[in-house]
């Protein structure tokens, strides 16, 4: 390749690495306006009781509209992350959900589940932000639940017990998010103060496969320490009938209902008066 390239002198990035050093940089530097651009916005996807299939939860999941190009979390919430600016971002987040859910007219029960980055959960203003969001929200603290990725209980466990101890001090709910892919042992499972664990959409894809087991010692797991379960990516008729059928309490995934804005989830939850109002 160089001989080719001739007079060329030899690259110190190839191409492909500078092209996604400069990506990342525009977006980093996109990240830092996209509040007061009021370029965020939330969707939310119904989580269903497995029983009778009635929304019991709306996860919010943030999206970007970063000039016209729609940036998914997988891209910029790591960045964010990195950069630090995940705070003010995940206030954000809060704010707008709590305020949401408070106004949902067709479900005055359901929780809308907010996910949380471990840097928030770690700073020391969290649990001051969330009375503040609640406060001045109006939205009841059971309303609220909170989604940690396993991953947070790896590093710095003293600090996040704590953190979550005050957290369920104030009757908000927690969940694992996307359990058994975060590298954390079993046996720190029996003393977690968390409410629910959700099964990652890995095992639910390979239901059919090794992933069964898998999901049944995890029910089997949450039973015995009393924690719910929700199985998220549930993409099919065969899987939802099969994660019941095992005992999950909690479905969600595109079979049942992809994240919508808002103002759609209304139509979803009532689709016949809707159209009269
Ligand atoms: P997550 O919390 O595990 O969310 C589930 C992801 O799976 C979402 O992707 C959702 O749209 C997608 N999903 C749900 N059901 C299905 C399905 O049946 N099939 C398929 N293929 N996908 C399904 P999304 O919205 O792109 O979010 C990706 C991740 O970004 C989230 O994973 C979460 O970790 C993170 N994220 C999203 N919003 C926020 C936020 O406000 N704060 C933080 N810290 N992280 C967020
Ligand atoms: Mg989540
Ligand atoms: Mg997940
Ligand atoms: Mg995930």
């Amino acid at each position: 390749e160089q001989k080719r390239s001739g007079k060329k002198r030899p690259r110190l990035f190839s191409n492909d690495l500078k092209e996604k050093i400069t990506a990342s940089q525009m977006i980093l530097e996109g990240l830092q306006h996209a509040i007061e651009r009021k370029q965020f916005y939330l969707c939310y996807q119904p989580i269903l009781t497995a029983k009778d299939n009635v929304s019991f939860a709306f996860e919010a999941l943030l999206r970007w509209n970063f000039n016209g190009k729609l940036i998914g979390p997988d891209v910029f919430i790591p960045l964010a992350e990195k950069s630090g600016l995940i705070k003010e971002i995940g206030a954000w987040v809060l704010n707008r959900a709590c305020m949401d859910a408070n106004h949902w007219q067709f479900n005055q029960q359901a929780a809308v589940s907010v996910n949380v980055s471990v840097i928030q959960l770690m700073d020391d203003g969290f649990i001051r932000l969330l009375d503040n969001c609640l406060r001045s929200s109006g939205l009841a603290p059971e309303r609220l639940h909170l989604e940690v990725t396993e991953s947070t209980f790896v590093e710095n466990k003293v600090k996040v017990r704590q953190q979550l101890e005050q957290i369920q001090a104030r009757n908000i709910d927690i969940s694992i998010d996307d359990f058994g892919t975060g590298y954390s042992s079993l046996s720190q499972l029996q003393s977690l103060p968390v409410n629910y664990v959700k099964i990652d959409k890995s095992f639910v894809d390979n239901i059919e496969g090794k992933g069964e087991a898998i999901i049944r010692a995890t029910l089997f797991i949450a039973r015995e320490l009393h924690y719910k379960t929700i199985a998220e990516g549930v993409e099919t008729k065969d899987q939802a009938a099969a994660l019941s059928a095992m005992g999950v309490d909690y479905l969600q995934g595109y079979y049942f209902a992809k994240p919508m804005k808002n103002e759609d989830l209304i139509v979803w939850q009532n689709p016949i008066t809707s159209i009269f109002s």
